[in-house]
């Protein structure tokens, strides 16, 4: 990464622990907050991907990583995480700046980073298989977990680098080697982060970065040498890296999109429910797969979590991302600005009602960035628009209910199962929801909360797979399976 004369940085490839600085012009990223441009990402294509897969299938085969003892690896990933620790601002800054995610959002981020390294190094400390004596006294079976081999790691702009520390740690943590695929619009601190990895004393080649947009993702899903695709992303970006791995069988790890739903019951702390609420739809922006923009809530207590929830909204501060104040920051880029604020334009039409939100932000410091009211919209019906589709943004949509069953039909009732939150103090609704809900995480009385320590992942069309926790360092191995017999076996086979 070099830093030009007008502070913008230039951002390239790192192939077997080297820069490289080829491929198409370069893509500026403007910063969302500004629109000034803050960095010049080199456009790799199928050239870089296959020269940095060469590098990673090199040091899978032949290189001393999947052969270290895994107290040699661990070693390396504590020390990447003491770095992460140490840059730990650096990091944030980046990318809140390309993201436009608030300053304070990006730090924690950054703390997650360097917490999920840690786990990844406890993970691989204890990588083993299992054993079956089972099967007769000369029976032995030996289940040996053997890392995959190389590792294509395909990350969205939304979370860069905690969702690239999802990945990372535990496939490099399991023995395999990789290829990292940032988005074209959070390229900065995956950079630094490969950086740090070789300042650690990674060996070259185990982590490679190439740059560019979705024609390198793209190339490095058909990669014959790649074994494992982890891809996080929209559902319509997973269904083309389904397709385009078919030709080369190999195995998927996909998390999509989501559209979760925040079920407040007539028994929940409405308080709480109406702060998490509030949380789970501004959240980084409301630019999270997690995040909880429809609100399902009992016609019991409908219209005072309303009114809480739209009290609490209007208080919101929206402002740049860098500011330390800032609770909502600027979206993504302007494109996405248009298509969340067309829902909230468009919401009237299927007989909804804004309650706040959707009008022209007058601060002139916000003037020039990508930056959207949070919105509530009321009467939301079950199969409107904003009630089906992905917004990704601040907009929260209430839908109301009478009955349970009811309450988990809606919830239930979209293409995604990503997460779903629950608010209630009774078990029977807790606990029946949380059973019946089709979705890989539920939260009770908390939102967006969950240690690394949980596998997280999607039922239906919010993926295949698992990250985090013990099934996503799995995800990174193969089971081989040995069987040995001991003493003389030629009478045990047909007489020929
Ligand atoms: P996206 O457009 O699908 O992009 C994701 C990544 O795929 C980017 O690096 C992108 O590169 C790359 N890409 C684009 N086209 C590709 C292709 N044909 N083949 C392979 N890779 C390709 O998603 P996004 O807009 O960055 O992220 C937002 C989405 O991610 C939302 O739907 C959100 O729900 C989902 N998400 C899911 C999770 C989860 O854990 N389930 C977590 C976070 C986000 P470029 O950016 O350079 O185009």
């Amino acid at each position: 990464m070099t830093i030009t004369e007008n502070r913008a940085r230039t951002v390239g490839h790192i192939i077997a622990g080297r820069d490289v600085e080829t491929g198409d012009e370069a893509i500026d990223r403007r910063a969302p907050g500004t629109d000034a441009v803050v960095s010049h990402v080199l456009a790799g294509g199928a050239a870089e991907v296959e020269q940095a897969v060469r590098a990673a299938r090199t040091a899978f085969d032949e290189g001393p990583w999947p052969r270290m003892t895994v107290a040699e690896r661990a070693l390396l990933l504590n020390r990447v995480a003491d770095l992460i620790d140490r840059d730990a601002a650096e990091l944030a800054t980046l990318d809140a700046e390309e993201s436009g995610k608030p300053i304070t959002t990006a730090e924690g981020d950054i703390a997650g980073a360097a917490a999920l390294w840690r786990y990844a190094a406890a993970l691989a400390l204890t990588m083993e298989g299992t054993s079956f004596t089972g099967n007769g006294p000369d029976y032995t079976g030996l289940v040996i977990r053997e890392p995959i081999g190389v590792a294509g790691l395909i990350v969205p702009w939304n979370f860069p680098a905690l969702i690239l520390s999802q990945k990372l740690p535990f496939a490099i943590g399991a023995g395999c080697t990789t290829v990292v695929k940032p988005s074209e619009f959070t390229s900065s601190s995956a950079h630094r982060l490969v950086q740090l990895i070789h300042e650690a004393g990674i060996p070259d080649g185990v982590v490679n970065l190439v740059v560019g947009d979705g024609r390198a993702g793209q190339a490095l899903t058909e990669s014959a040498g790649v074994d494992i695709i982890s891809f996080t992303g929209s559902t319509l970006t997973g269904r083309r890296v389904v397709t385009a791995s078919a030709g080369t069988m190999k195995k998927l790890s996909l998390e999509l999109g989501g559209k979760a739903a925040n079920i407040v019951f007539e028994d929940a702390d409405l308080d709480d429910a109406i702060a998490g609420v509030v949380h789970g739809v501004i959240f980084n922006n409301g630019e999270c797969c997690v995040s909880q923009p429809r609100l399902l809530v009992h016609d019991a207590v409908a219209d005072e979590v309303t009114r809480g929830v739209v009290e609490r909204m209007k208080r919101v501060r929206v402002g740049q991302p860098l500011d330390r104040d800032t609770q909502l920051g600027a979206l993504i880029h302007a494109q996405h600005k248009e298509k969340v604020s067309s829902y909230v334009e468009r919401a009237a039409e299927s007989g909804a009602e804004v309650l706040t939100g959707g009008g022209v932000l007058t601060d002139p410091a916000l003037g020039a960035g990508q930056f959207v009211q949070p919105a509530v919209i009321d009467r939301v019906a079950a199969d409107s628009p904003v009630f089906q589709d992905e917004i990704f943004g601040p907009v929260l949509g209430i839908t109301r209910f009478s009955t349970v069953d009811e309450a988990i039909a809606l919830a239930n009732g979209v293409a995604y199962g990503l997460a779903n939150t629950i608010w209630s103090k009774g078990v029977d609704n807790a606990l029946t929801a949380a059973k019946a809900l089709r979705s890989g995480t539920v939260y009770v009385n908390t939102t967006i909360d969950a240690p690394p320590q949980m596998p997280f992942g999607g039922y239906k069309a919010s993926g295949v797979g698992r990250e985090m926790g013990q099934a996503g360092f799995d995800e990174f191995t193969e089971l081989k399976a040995v069987s040995i017999r001991t003493g003389r076996r030629h009478e045990t086979f047909p007489a020929i």
